[in-house]
């Protein structure tokens, strides 16, 4: 039985239809149906292979379609049609004739030819444009529309200026130009000339980004290709020569990824569609959608524990010099702080925190960004599809909106003060510092923990919702299994966040994911000025520090050729160091809360804009000599 599609949001009328290929969903053809109407989109491309493996008919999928108010935009694909010799030639027209009746079962006009790749192919243009103008001729018999398409490894037609070279050729009004941000891409082939195309010759635009790969052009297709604003193509180049076309079809999202068809249909589909929003917006000049915000750093992370988990958290940050600050004036919560550090312990009963713990054990529950203008956040979040999450307040208190991050993790948006009064003063009574502050400042950046595979849901909510800038991705070792991590930084830099994942379990990353059931914050860096006085103020508190090998120092001084004060302290007070020219960076860890998260002090010198990389690995190494992954993970 099929659920009703819930359609929230409301996109801009001057917006072009938004469509999706079914193969780049999950699961049975009515799933995959079920999934983009949900979401959203107002159109789907039939992909053959979905239709000859479902049980039912063209008829069927119409149905299904109309009942979700759903078009079928486009029946695809038709291959190796074009400019072949006799006999092949009769019976691609004979072939085409069939394709017509599916289409027409389904209920839609227009069927993607894609050049041809077969080795009998003839190199001969005017052969090409006779045999489509022939199949258009056929079609609009019919009342239906033959788009052609290059592909990126056809044999001869490769680049979406030859296959508009055909069809101008062809002249026949039933057939018209499919283009595909994947196939000029990848080819480096420039797309600006789509902007003159005439827009009633342009049947149909579909898009993809990808990864930059050194991969044959095919492969690199089948098994890698992502949404616009996951990966390092210029799809947004590409989209603004298709808007100044006058182009107004839809715009289509053909994807082939293993990850994707292997998560949950409505996750891929909602990334779709806010990848298809937030390019389009971005191809206009940012028409239909208000400006990300200018940030300005994490103001407090929040964490789900309850009243025995939160005193031993709050006896684990006394030792990295946090005091009690503060305690909520209504609920069971309790402000930490040291410098601009504010670390929220929640322990209410029937709060979105306690779920939270309930579901993830002692964990960050919410954080929350400093944002120049909360209201302007929030409609912007609407438009990409992150609703307002609204949690209950006392009287008198300060009401902080928020949105949901995909793993569920609350992002609270804090604007400066209009008051004079903080949201801190307003909602808890604050309390004299005490105890010894150990020169913690603000926070550096928060890492996340994502299941494998997850990377380009999280890459895109971060960036389209934050501006959030995505670093080039890096793989550090662990002694266990590989990670990738990728950075995202705001244009400032005040935000930095770091997504970490593992296609193994055993990995820290992949441990971390396992026990929590989820993607979640797995380690929280902490600025200091005076990293050395840090350390020493750890240790005078017997803070639970991570102990780095002998080994490491070693070739820390072969490799920079440190001096003899610098490598003492290093060695002495289990700090690791990296360096970019002149600047440095001087790290030290703590070990895990509870085997879950864990907290790193950092101090970056000259301009060190990285995230100690190189130093992933011991670290990851030394935690899994103090908390060895259980053997079922391996
Ligand atoms: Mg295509
Ligand atoms: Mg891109």
């Amino acid at each position: 039985m099929l659920s009703e599609p819930q359609r929230t949001v409301v996109r801009p009328s001057n917006t072009l239809r938004k469509c999706i290929a079914t193969v780049a969903l999950s699961g049975t053809l009515p799933d995959k149906l079920e999934a983009a109407a949900a979401v959203g989109f107002d159109g789907v491309e039939i992909m053959e292979s979905d239709l000859l493996t479902f049980d039912g008919s063209p008829a069927d999928v119409r149905r299904i379609c109309e009942g979700l108010g759903l078009a079928i935009d486009i029946y695809q694909p038709f291959r190796d049609f074009e400019a072949m010799p006799e006999p092949q030639r009769a019976r691609n027209m004979d072939r085409a004739e069939r394709k017509f009746d599916v289409m027409q079962a389904l209920g839609t006009d227009l069927v993607l030819v894609c050049s041809n790749t077969h080795p009998a192919t003839i190199n001969d243009d005017s052969r090409a444009a006779a045999d489509l103008a022939e199949m258009a001729e056929r079609a609009a018999r019919r009342g239906l529309r033959v788009g052609y398409e290059g592909l990126s490894w056809a044999r001869h037609v490769t680049l979406w200026g030859h296959a508009w070279r055909i069809v101008q050729q062809a002249a026949h009004p039933a057939l018209g130009l499919i283009v595909d941000s994947f196939h000029t891409l990848s080819l480096g082939d420039d797309p600006s000339g789509i902007a003159q195309v005439p827009a009633e010759k342009l049947f149909f635009v579909q898009m993809a980004d990808a990864p930059k790969l050194s991969l044959d052009v095919l492969s690199w297709s089948r098994h890698f290709r992502n949404f616009p604003g996951q990966g390092d193509l210029d799809v947004i180049g590409f989209m603004r020569a298709v808007l100044a076309s006058g182009y107004t079809g839809p715009l289509s999202l053909e994807v082939f990824n293993d990850d994707f068809r292997a998560a949950p249909a409505r996750l891929v589909a909602r990334d779709g569609l806010r990848s298809l929003i937030l390019t389009e917006a971005e191809a206009s000049g940012g028409a239909g959608l208000p400006a990300a915000p200018t940030l300005g750093g994490v103001e407090f992370l929040e964490f789900a524990v309850d009243e025995t988990a939160g005193q031993a958290l709050a006896s684990f940050l006394r030792t990295l010099g946090f005091h009690h600050a503060g305690r909520h004036r209504s609920k069971s919560v309790d402000l930490y702080r040291q410098g601009g550090v504010n670390l929220v312990l929640n322990a209410e009963q029937d709060s979105a925190a306690a779920e939270h713990f309930q579901l993830h054990g002692s964990s960050v529950c919410a954080m929350a960004i400093r944002v120049d203008d909360a209201t302007r956040t929030l409609d912007r979040a609407r438009a990409l599809l992150c609703p307002e999450w609204q949690e209950p307040v006392g009287a008198g208190e300060r009401r902080i909106p928020a949105v949901r991050a995909p793993d569920g993790t609350l992002v609270y948006l804090v604007q400066p003060e209009t008051s004079g009064r903080t949201f801190w003063e307003d909602d808890f009574e604050l309390l004299p510092a005490g105890g010894e502050p150990a020169n913690l400042t603000e926070i550096d950046h928060v890492v996340l923990a994502l299941p494998a595979g997850r990377m380009t849901t999280y890459l895109l909510f971060w960036r389209a919702v934050f501006g959030l800038v995505p670093q080039p991705q890096l793989d550090t070792p662990d002694p266990y299994g590989l990670v990738q991590s990728r950075a995202l930084l705001s244009p400032n830099a005040k935000v930095r966040l770091v997504l970490n994942a593992s296609e193994s379990r055993a990995t820290a990353t992949g441990r971390f994911v396992s026990a929590y059931a989820g993607a979640g914050v797995h380690h929280v860096a902490l600025s200091t000025p005076d990293i050395v006085r840090t350390a020493e103020m750890f240790e005078a508190l017997h803070a639970p520090l991570l102990a780095v090998p002998v080994n490491y120092y070693d070739d820390l001084s072969a490799r920079w050729g440190l001096d003899d004060a610098a490598l003492t302290a290093l060695q002495r007070h289990g700090l690791l160091y990296d360096r970019d020219g002149e600047s440095e960076f001087w790290q030290i860890y703590t070990d895990a809360f509870h085997d879950r998260f864990f907290f790193e002090a950092v101090q970056r010198r000259a301009g060190y804009a990285g995230f100690g990389a190189v130093n992933a690995s011991v670290r990851a190494a030394a935690q899994a000599r103090q908390h060895p992954p259980a053997t079922d993970l391996l």
